[in-house]
């Protein structure tokens, strides 16, 4: 299982109705029968009207055997049409649009009209008009038509991958409250689902999320540059993200990733690629659980004594056996020692990767060895309740003697009393 691929079934409706597809038009003339009868003899006519007839029959038993688009298809013509098909009434025709984008990206049909569509349906952005209107048409049919952004239904992202253009270079932003990943793609030289994909985002809002931007080549940004480490997810949410920086260990990561599965928890493993060098067939295993992975380097250096080269060397060597493997450590990165600095983070995220820290330690690998006693009480209770929603923390796996894996179900109990759930870190950040 690909870990990047979100979890559709949690997937929220969109707010807003699904787009409704225009009713067909067809473009050809149909020729008229006296035309086609013109200048014919009798026998022929007849001989005409049966194979016509015969066609007839045979068009009926094969729609009822193969009918459910049909149906769909009339079910859809009732449907009131949500789709514009002239340009929105605040439009300024001296709004420079931006005309025939080289990128079939938006969405393939989802939905309860769109499934009755031909697979492979798609549909085209071919204009935008400011963030929040877009010129669309299906692969397919006529167009264009105008929707708003927010009325596109959710991408079935899973479909689209072989549709979106490699990104060529990387940004980080801090979205502005209410921005969508259509307004960010739009401004940031990005595409949406490109966007999305790449932040492991469940929804179109994007908030006050960090993001990092994907930029497809030849495409300007003006997004401005913002330098930024988080270190805490959502508060809204009730969930705590626990992240293990995953550096040593083979029979405690299995004890780990045992309980994990019992309790259907799914986290965040930073993973040093030397680690998995040494234990493909546990990350492998991570994979198939649907965990998350992120970047922790390949020889745990300290980052501030690198170059931007030596950094992107050690985040793309890792990065290449996690895929090698099936994974992806993208987009996140925590820094070897926690240690990091403003060129760090911004060489970072040069190569596509968000700096991750956090605000709980749990002082797993601080001083004397701890007991699991120990670790549960630094995960759980070094914040007071009402501070823990969002909170990322951090703790490590595991040599021998390490606490994790026999504090992991104690503490995992221990969140659930306080009304909160273990989540990856991609969950606790979304908006
Ligand atoms: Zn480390």
């Amino acid at each position: 299982m690909d870990e990047r691929q979100p979890d559709w079934e949690q997937e929220q409706s969109p707010s807003t109705e699904p787009i409704r597809r225009r009713p067909r038009r067809s473009r050809r003339q149909i020729p008229v029968l006296p035309q086609i009868l013109a200048g014919t003899s009798t026998t022929t006519l007849l001989i005409g009207l049966g194979i016509v007839m015969a066609s007839i029959i045979l068009l009926v038993i094969v729609g009822a055997l193969f009918g459910g688009s049909d149906a769909r298809t009339a079910a859809e013509a009732t449907a009131t049409p949500l789709a514009l098909t002239a340009p929105p009434a605040d439009f300024d025709p001296a709004f420079p649009l931006q005309l025939e984008r080289p990128i079939v990206a938006w969405f393939a049909p989802a939905g309860d009209v769109f499934d009755a569509l031909p697979t492979g349906t798609r549909y085209r952005a071919i204009a935008h008009y400011g963030a929040e209107w877009v010129q669309i048409e299906l692969a397919d049919e006529q167009g264009p038509f105008w929707v708003r952004s927010g009325d596109i239904p959710p991408l079935p992202l899973d479909s689209l991958p072989d549709l979106m253009p490699p990104a060529s270079s990387y940004q980080m932003y801090l979205p502005e409250a209410g921005e969508t990943v259509y307004a960010v793609a739009e401004r940031g030289g990005s595409e949406p689902a490109l966007l999305k994909l790449y932040n492991n985002l469940n929804s179109v809002q994007v908030g006050n999320r960090p993001l990092i931007v994907p930029q497809v080549a030849g495409r300007g940004s003006t997004l401005p540059a913002t330098v930024i480490a988080p270190n805490a997810g959502n508060p809204s949410r009730p969930y705590v993200a626990l992240t293990i920086d995953l550096e040593a260990g083979d029979e405690r990561v299995t004890q780990l990733l045992d309980t994990f599965r019992e309790q259907q928890v799914r986290v965040t493993f930073f993973v040093l690629g030397r680690w998995v060098e040494q234990h493909p067939q546990l990350l492998r295993q991570i994979i198939a659980d649907g965990h998350e992975l992120a970047n922790h380097s390949y020889s745990h250096p300290d980052f501030r004594s690198l170059s931007d080269a030596q950094i992107a060397a050690e985040l793309n060597r890792t990065e290449a056996l996690v895929q090698e493997l099936g994974g992806t450590t993208r987009p996140y990165f925590r820094p070897p020692y926690g240690a990091s600095n403003q060129r760090v983070i911004e060489a970072v995220a040069a190569q596509g990767y968000l700096s991750v820290m956090w605000n709980v330690d749990s002082q797993d690998t601080v001083g004397s060895p701890k007991t699991p006693e120990f670790l549960l009480n630094s995960m759980t209770a070094t914040l007071p309740p009402e501070a823990l929603p969002g909170a990322i923390i951090l703790t490590h796996c595991c040599n021998t003697h390490h606490p994790l894996p026999d504090a992991l179900f104690a503490t995992l109990h221990r969140f659930r009393e306080l009304g909160l759930e273990v989540r990856t870190l991609s969950e606790v950040l979304e908006p």
